[in-house]
Order: structure tokens, then C-alpha cells, then sequence
């Protein structure tokens, strides 16, 4: 008999006729799913979640097509091509998307247990507009030959969907080379199929080596969370894994105060530690989801710092082809003089501070 998550993989939401299952599918979802040529779909654990009557439920929104992927005023052309650095001198596998000097992105598979409706690697991974070759071996010998590499982001698609056969040589092959020190996860499954996390899993990416293994997983909505999702992070962490969360904030979805409060105090009592909150990022077709770029400071400023437990905080930042651009709030130093700062709190309240001047 397959495994839970296999045949969660295999009885994927992707028709019409399949969502019915879950929710009443209004005319609008209807004339999406049928006019537009794009890959969509999700796990029936995560369509399980969906609100059954609400169109402006955040798990179906990030779930289901909309014609308002029709539409892209503000998106890039060839957008991934520009953000991975795939058109510069430094030749390099598919696999190999770098703007570091010391770290790079390593694409593995292109296959996701949930179509994200604001994926910014859409071109590639939802609408296939994109064709790349993924060869892992082909990058595990250009990871072997660049002695700077030292931390490894395995990405996707979802890495996780790989089986732990796979993923077991990925780790151990990495792990061989001797300049790396880190590897990295990024994965959705945690959220969108943590029946994924299962013993063979932990056994192949698990356990004690001097090279440590985390995963950062994306969580965008509170109602995302289930006791299962609380489970499968408790089980990554039983065996040495640490979990931290990429968020994408999202119009409609997570751009409120106190949804974004709730998320991340959330995520915390999940045990999963808020790392980056993007701005969503110019791909096209997504012009829907975004919010002005100022949008995340302000929601830190106003739902987190002073508000909430510090450890709750991620940075803000907006992914570009140089990097990551951080984009906190900064509001807190109102004026200086030689030997004294004046500071503001989340509530506005001011003091005065001595500081070694800068020279
Ligand atoms: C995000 C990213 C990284 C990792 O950046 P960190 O700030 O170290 O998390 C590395 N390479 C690429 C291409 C990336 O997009
Ligand atoms: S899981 Fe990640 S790669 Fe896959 S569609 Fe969602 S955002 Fe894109």
C-alpha cells in the first residue's frame, strides 16, 4: 500500500469536478478554471481547509485560478531569468540560480503539492512558460567545484516531493563535498501535506552530522495551521531539523493587522520561528496579490515590535537579482545630538539614551 502523502499526491485536487468535492465553486472559479491554460491544484488535506461557501477564504485564494491572472500591468517579463541571474557571464547548470558569493539556490524538481496562485516562480513551476533542465547531479559536481559555496538552498518546486531515496543521496552527496557547511530546505509541505514528514523522511534528512539540515517552509494565513502541521514540525525538530517560515504578504490575505499578528504568533506557538516576510514579487500575472511595498514595515511596526513577542518578528525584505533588500520599518530614531539619542516605541512614547557618538 502507497504511503499517506503518496496517495495524498495522487488524488490531487486539479479538476473541477474534484473541487465540487469541497466547496461550492462560484462562476467566476468556474470560468477561471476553465479558460485559463495553467497548472493548479492542491492536496485534498489543504482543499479539506478551504471555506466551503466564502470565495475570499485565504486558502482559496491561494489555491484556485482567477482571471485576474490575465492581467499584469506591474509584473516583469521573463521575470525569473532576471531574478536567478540566469542571463549573466557565469556559466552555470540550470539547477543553479546564485546572487551570492557564498550560497546558492539549488532547484531540484518542479513539481509542487500546491499550485500557489502567487508563486513568483510561476513562469517555471505554475504556467510552465519557462523550460529548464534539472539535473541534481550535474549541480552536486558544480557545487563540488566552487570551493566559496559554503550553504546550499535546495528549492523547487518542492524538494520534499522527491522520495527519501532521493533526498537521502542529495544530503549525503552534499554533505560529502567539504566546503559545505549548511543545507537548506525550502518546502511547502509542512503545510500543504505534512503527512509528508514520516519516519523514512527523518531518517533521510534527519539525525546528527556536523552539517546541519533545516527547513524553512511558507505559512501565509493562520488558518493554514492544523494540529498535523503542529505535529509534522515537532517530528522535523525530534531529529535535529529547525523550521522557520518564509511568509509572502499578500493582499486580502495577510495585509491586516490582526490576521498578521495572529500568523505570527501562531507560527510561534507551532514552534516554527518567522524568518523572511516578502514583498510578493514583480513575476507576472500577480499584480492581484501584491500591496504597496511600504505595506510589510508598516505591519511590523503596527502588529509585531512591542506588540508581540520579538522572537515573532521576520525580517521584511524584497527579493531582486542583487539579493535580498531589507525593507524594516524605521521609525524609531527621531533625533540626535553628540552624546544622546532620542527614541520612539511602538506607542509613540519618547526617551532619551546616552551613545557613543559616531566619528
Ligand atoms: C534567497 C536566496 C538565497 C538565500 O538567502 P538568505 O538571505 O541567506 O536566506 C540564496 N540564493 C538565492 C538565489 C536566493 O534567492
Ligand atoms: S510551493 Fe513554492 S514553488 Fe510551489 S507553487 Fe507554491 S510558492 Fe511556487
Amino acid at each position: 500500500m502507497a504511503e499517506e502523502w503518496v496517495e495524498q499526491m495522487q488524488n490531487q485536487v486539479n479538476t473541477l469536478e474534484e473541487l465540487e468535492k469541497y466547496i461550492n465553486v462560484t462562476d467566476d472559479e468556474r470560468a477561471a478554471i476553465q479558460t485559463l491554460k495553467t497548472r493548479w491544484g492542491t492536496t485534498p488535506y489543504f482543499a479539506s481547509l478551504m471555506d466551503k461557501d466564502d470565495p475570499q477564504c485565504p486558502i482559496r485564494m491561494q489555491v484556485i485560478p482567477s482571471r485576474k491572472e490575465e492581467l499584469n500591468e506591474f509584473g516583469m517579463d521573463n521575470y525569473l531569468v532576471w531574478k536567478e541571474n540566469r542571463a549573466t557571464g557565469e556559466v552555470r547548470p540550470d539547477s543553479i540560480a546564485r546572487q551570492y558569493d557564498d550560497r546558492i539556490a539549488f532547484t531540484v524538481v518542479e513539481v509542487c503539492a500546491n499550485y500557489c496562485r502567487h508563486c513568483f516562480r510561476k513562469e517555471l513551476v505554475v504556467d510552465q512558460d519557462l523550460q529548464l533542465h534539472f539535473d541534481v547531479d550535474e549541480g552536486l559536481q558544480w557545487i563540488a567545484d566552487h570551493r566559496e559555496i559554503r550553504d546550499v538552498l535546495i528549492t523547487g518546486g518542492d524538494p520534499l516531493l522527491l522520495s527519501d531515496d532521493k533526498l537521502e543521496y542529495l544530503v549525503s552527496k552534499l554533505r560529502e563535498i567539504p566546503h559545505i557547511e549548511m543545507i537548506r530546505f525550502g518546502s511547502r509541505l509542512p503545510i500543504v501535506l505534512p503527512h509528508r514528514i514520516t519516519e523514512g523522511l527523518k531518517k533521510a534528512i534527519g539525525g546528527f552530522h556536523p552539517v546541519p539540515v533545516w527547513v524553512n517552509t511558507q505559512c501565509n494565513h493562520p488558518k493554514e495551521i492544523t494540529e498535523m502541521t503542529e505535529r509534522a514540525v515537532y517530528a522535523l525538530m525530534s531529529c535535529g531539523i529547525n523550521v522557520g517560515n518564509q511568509a509572502v504578504l499578500l493582499k486580502g490575505i495577510n495585509d491586516d493587522v490582526s490576521t498578521f499578528r495572529e500568523l505570527h504568533q501562531k507560527l510561534l506557538r507551532t514552534r516554527i520561528r518567522p524568518y523572511y516576510l516578502f514583498n510578493c514579487e514583480p513575476a507576472p500575472g500577480i499584480d492581484h496579490f501584491r500591496t504597496p511595498v511600504e505595506k510589510g514595515a508598516e505591519l511590523i511596526r503596527d502588529a509585531l515590535r512591542g506588540h508581540t513577542t520579538g522572537m515573532a518578528q521576520p525580517t521584511y525584505v524584497l527579493a531582486t537579482n542583487i539579493g535580498k533588500i531589507p525593507l524594516m520599518p524605521d521609525y524609531y530614531i527621531v533625533g540626535k545630538n553628540e552624546k544622546e539619542y532620542t527614541l520612539r516605541n511602538h506607542k509613540g512614547q519618547l526617551t532619551k539614551t546616552r551613545v557613543i557618538p559616531a566619528n
